[in-house]
């Protein structure tokens, strides 16, 4: 059964470490009507926390889609993990949803990791919702995190349900349920059937003005930005629900502002009202702009090609998430435009080959269930391709469009691995393939100077958790050596410069000339390949060979060997001849013109910088700074949160290893950090890499 498109929801929980996001989603799932079984967080027995070395750890590493159902509606949750150490998972998230709730904690309020993720999902313009989490806990403070939300985040928060009571609900005083600012009511959760009954009461006297205040800062917030409702706020001085609604609604979808609503997921108070929220103010696949793509045939690549939420376009989707296991391989797809029907073929338009859709599935908590087809807007598991990695576009065959890829960082760190047993090399390998499909922070491949197996990614904690995850998932016994700073080099400086390769071989000639020229571009990561010949030098098959062979030699390695970075390579020029000219002559021809190049002008070596942002009690801010700086790490931001102080500080990554053992004995144990990649910066004339 197909979904009509405005009454999807495709949202992502969003929230710092520990704020409550798996609790919230669980309680979600429950009053959802999908889950039967109520998990807890504590002892790890959640549905979204599906991957097991997650749930031991609390974190949520590896993003999951899960549909549930509200009032008719269908709202498919994408998990976003809360730990920065894995900051690429929570881009490729907010790059396939509409729409988000965040969630804070009532006590600690906005965090820095929150700041990063709202100013990512700002980046995204994704609109959202607050929740304001925790309200029957010691120190909560409903207004205090709500100016935090103005004052840090420079959100433009509206509060549409306000506390009553704050604390422990043992408490006479303690948070007792939640005040409606639009209804004006009071709303009881009952918490004997894990508050699924929701008493609708009047509010209490007591609490009247305050809850008059609040609605009235609401309504002065919106009524402004609509005439329809300005004119009858003008006349009657209020504004009934049904238009506060529908003017929240347009100004949420336009990032104009973000309502805000609270309560206690661990007590059942509150939850469903984010439900009705994401139904009524977050946007449908039909609010959101088409979806933009380039032409994946090489003569029209200039071309731009959009699609539109319909099923009358024709399909395109994008695979943001691959899950492995021993058994298979379920691939996540954001379905665009048209229709994804069940044996169908589809274009990879990276690959250029077709891919087969044997399975479609739409994934519940605890159950999955079978569709035979999917439309514009949907979120489905897919089982049957087999050379898709994530950031494809699928496509229909005669409507080709290449969707922009989700960017990923480059990895750090990395790590050579053995298995145990010569009979287990085969096994590993394997795995690896599947590994980082799944997980494109990560790759493999096999070192051409020792033949040992190189794993690399975003940090230690990222390369531990692989390790774990191969050990106990795919049953791979090896060991592991020291991980080790990826290093990269960057071209000096601009050159231009020709390359040849002329061979007579048995008679037959091969010929080509290139010229090309090598930029460096701090400010741009990774490498970028411009095409800026005339037209018709080459003919496309060979035009398109010239920039495969570009981007290969610099991802080849430079000078000392690493991957050449923050480079731009422009193919400028080539000289052709009919029936000479191969696809091997031009590939030569580039390999000879960026090794004259390198030689000419040289290579930089860069050394990866880290972000690290360190939670401690202010006794140890002393130790820590000082520590700190003995690591070349440079402190960039000190602010106090409660009691905590957090430091954010940018340090290289050959300064940092075994740094979690370090902050522990520099603070008693009591300090936490997380760490991700920053960029790629000059490393110290010394450095031997
Ligand atoms: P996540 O890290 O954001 O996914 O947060 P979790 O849902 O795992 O919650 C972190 C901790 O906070 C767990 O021990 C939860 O039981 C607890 N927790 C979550 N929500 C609430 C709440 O509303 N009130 C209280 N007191 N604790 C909560």
């Amino acid at each position: 059964m197909t979904i009509a498109i405005e009454r999807i929801r495709n949202i992502g929980i969003i929230a710092h470490i520990d704020a409550g996001k798996t609790t919230t989603t669980e309680r979600i799932l429950f009053y959802a009507g999908e889950t039967h079984r109520m998990g807890n967080v504590d002892d790890g027995t959640t549905v979204t926390d599906f991957d097991p070395e997650e749930a031991k750890r609390g974190i949520t590493i590896y993003s999951a889609a899960i549909s549930c159902k509200w009032q008719d509606h269908t709202i498919n949750i994408i998990d976003t993990p809360g730990h920065v150490d894995f900051t690429a998972e929570v881009e490729r998230s907010l790059r396939v949803l509409d729409g988000g709730v965040v969630v804070f904690s009532a006590v600690e309020g906005v965090e820095a990791q929150s700041e990063t993720v709202w100013r990512q999902a700002d980046k995204y313009h994704v609109p959202r919702i607050c929740f304001i989490n925790k309200m029957d806990r010691i120190g909560a403070g409903f207004e205090r995190v709500f100016s935090q939300l103005s004052d840090r985040l420079h959100a433009n928060p509206v509060a549409v349900s306000i506390p009553l009571g704050e604390g422990p609900v043992t408490n006479p005083q303690g948070f007792r349920g939640i005040l409606d600012l639009i209804q004006m009511k009071a709303l009881y959760f009952n918490s004997a059937p894990q508050g699924t009954t929701i008493d609708v009461q009047s509010i209490p006297e007591e609490e009247l003005m305050r809850a008059e205040e609040w609605h009235r800062r609401l309504i002065d917030a919106i009524a402004l930005l609509d005439d329809e409702a300005f004119s009858i706020y003008d006349s009657t001085g209020d504004l009934p629900a049904e238009q506060i609604i529908r003017v929240l609604r347009k100004a949420v979808i336009s990032n104009q502002l973000q309502p805000v609503l609270c309560g206690s997921s661990l007590d059942y108070i509150g939850v469903q009202p984010i439900l009705d929220a994401v139904v009524r103010y977050l946007p449908s696949p039909l609010d959101i702009p088409p979806v933009e793509g380039r032409n994946p045939n090489p003569k029209k690549a200039e071309k731009s090609e959009s699609r539109t939420p319909s099923e009358k376009e024709p399909f395109c989707g994008l695979v943001f998430k691959i899950h492995v296991d021993e058994h298979s391989e379920l691939y996540f797809v954001r379905i665009y435009s048209g229709v994804l029907k069940n044996r169908s073929r589809v274009l990879n338009p990276r690959t250029g080959s077709k891919e087969l859709i044997s399975q479609l599935w739409r994934m519940q908590a605890d159950s999955r269930e079978k569709l035979e087809e999917a439309t514009a807007g949907d979120i489905v598991g897919v089982i049957g391709p087999k050379d898709a990695v994530t950031g494809d576009t699928l496509c229909d065959a005669l409507h080709g469009i290449l969707l922009e890829s989700i960017r990923f960082p480059e990895t750090v760190i990395s790590m050579a691995i053995e298995p145990d047993s010569s009979a287990d090399r085969k096994k590993l390998e394997e795995t690896l393939k599947v590994m980082s499909k799944q997980d494109p922070t990560f790759s493999a491949k096999i070192s051409e100077e020792t033949g040992q197996t190189i794993v690399s990614g975003m940090g230690e904690l990222h390369l531990e958790i692989i390790s774990k995850r191969m050990e106990r998932d795919f049953h791979i016994k090896m060991r592991s050596h020291k991980p080790r700073v990826t290093y990269r080099e960057t071209i000096a400086s601009k050159v231009e410069l020709e390359g040849r390769f002329d061979r007579q071989n048995a008679g037959v000639r091969q010929f080509a000339s290139v010229r090309i020229s090598l930029e460096p571009v701090p400010e741009e990561p990774g490498i970028s390949i411009l095409y800026k010949m005339k037209p018709n030098v080459l003919p496309p098959e060979l035009a398109l060979i010239f920039e495969q062979a570009l981007r290969d030699e610099l991802k080849g390695g430079g000078l000392v060997g690493y991957q050449l970075i923050n480079t731009k390579a422009v193919a400028l020029d080539a000289e052709y001849h009919e029936g000479e000219t191969t696809e091997t002559a031009i590939r030569a021809a580039v390999a000879d013109a960026v090794r004259q190049a390198l030689q000419k002008v040289g290579t930089v070596l860069l050394e990866p910088i880290m972000k690290l942002e360190v939670v401690t009690p202010s006794d140890f801010v002393g130790n820590i700074s000082a520590d700190l700086n003995s690591r070349r790490a440079m402190i960039v931001n000190t602010e106090l949160r409660g009691h905590l102080v957090v430091m954010i500080a940018e340090a290289p990554l050959s300064r940092m290893f075994g740094y979690s053992t370090d902050v522990r004995s520099l603070s008693q144990g009591r300090a936490t950090f997380t760490m991700e990649p920053l960029r790629y910066d000059v490393a110290p004339p010394n450095t031997e890499a």
